[in-house]
């Protein structure tokens, strides 16, 4: 019974790994039951004729379609085939309509009397790859108040910027620095210092809602908005009316301590040759001039001519 074909065969039944045989050709010639209900689940209608395929052809064929996972494969199990790998994986999404998926395949050679195969076994990984997916994505908020930090900020700043230059849009900056935030965190505590700082970021992200808006926490008590794609006029609405609504929100108010803040906004029509650092530190400097001028208000930086494209060398 143990040797008998059939029982080894409904050993590989129960396995949940969708296993696949291929002789040195790529043809297929062995499929377990997890394949062919994976088959049976995502509408393959050659489920019933994968024994006559060739496994290596459906990766070329993908391949040739532009799936660079496919490229990939059929490299590997070729290599595989002519031993130079002694085993291969790949990690690739298959997504259905309805939802994320990933598997790894494994491809490994056997030897059968004289015959050589390739044992290709794909593992379903989603839910490895969704935990992983949310750690990086937990890398880019800030903790406290959930908005995205300063490193999501720089990555997303320089893409804003280089994509602003390439399409010839203006980009907007402008740093949001809460007023006397020591003062009101010495004489109410940390605590409800930290309740402000979030119901700041959660009004900020109101304002921020476009693809290419972000609101990020730049540092302690200051924040930063990129909005690409807007002209001046737009930013000192946009931040005009975040300013009136944290007025009516009355933070720490009944302490006696209303909470402000001063705004430095920068525009300017980016350029490749550029340094991207320029636009901070023009609304940076605004931002000083608020802070100056006396508090809780708006400061323009005056430079919003697009910059010469000329000048590149
Ligand atoms: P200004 O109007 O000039 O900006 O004065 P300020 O007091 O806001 O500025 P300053 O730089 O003197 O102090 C910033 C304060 O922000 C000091 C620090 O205690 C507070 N702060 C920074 N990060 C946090 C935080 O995560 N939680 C809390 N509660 N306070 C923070
Ligand atoms: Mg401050
Ligand atoms: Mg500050």
């Amino acid at each position: 019974m143990v040797e008998s074909k059939e029982f080894l065969k409904l050993i590989l039944d129960t396995i949940s790994e969708h296993i696949v045989v291929i002789n040195d050709s790529g043809d297929i010639t062995f499929v377990n039951r997890s394949w062919l209900s994976f088959g049976d689940e995502n509408g393959c209608e050659c489920n019933t004729q994968w024994e006559s395929q060739n496994y290596l052809a459906i990766c070329r064929s993908a391949a040739a379609h532009g799936d660079e996972f496919g490229e990939k494969a059929y490299t590997g199990i070729n290599q595989v085939i002519n031993q130079q790998l002694a085993e291969f994986y790949l990690e690739y999404p298959c997504h259905s309509d309805t939802e994320s998926r990933w598997f790894m395949m494994r491809a490994v050679p056997l030897k059968l009397g004289k015959t050589d195969y390739v044992v290709i076994s794909h593992l379903n990984i989603t839910e490895r790859k969704l935990a992983e997916q949310q750690v990086r994505e937990l890398a880019r908020i800030d903790g406290l108040t959930q908005v995205a930090n300063r490193r999501h900020f720089d990555d997303f700043y320089s893409q804003e910027w280089s994509r602003c230059a390439r399409l010839k849009h203006p980009l907007s900056i402008a740093m949001v620095d809460l007023d006397n935030f020591k003062s009101l965190n010495d004489n109410l505590g940390h605590l409800v210092g930290d309740n402000c700082l979030k119901e700041v970021a959660k009004l900020l992200s109101e304002f921020t809602r476009r693809p290419s808006d972000l609101c990020a926490r730049y540092g302690g008590e200051e924040f930063v908005l990129v909005l690409g794609n807007t002209q001046s006029h737009n930013a000192q609405l946009l931040v005009t009316r975040f300013m009136t609504k944290l007025a009516t929100l009355k933070l720490a108010e009944l302490a006696g301590y209303p909470l402000t803040v001063s705004v430095g906004l920068a525009t300017l029509y980016p350029s490749s040759c550029d340094d991207a650092m320029l636009l901070i530190e023009m609304a940076d400097s605004a931002l000083y001039q608020a802070k100056e001028a006396g508090r809780n208000q708006l400061v323009v930086a005056d430079n919003i001519e697009p910059l010469n494209i000329e000048k590149c060398p």
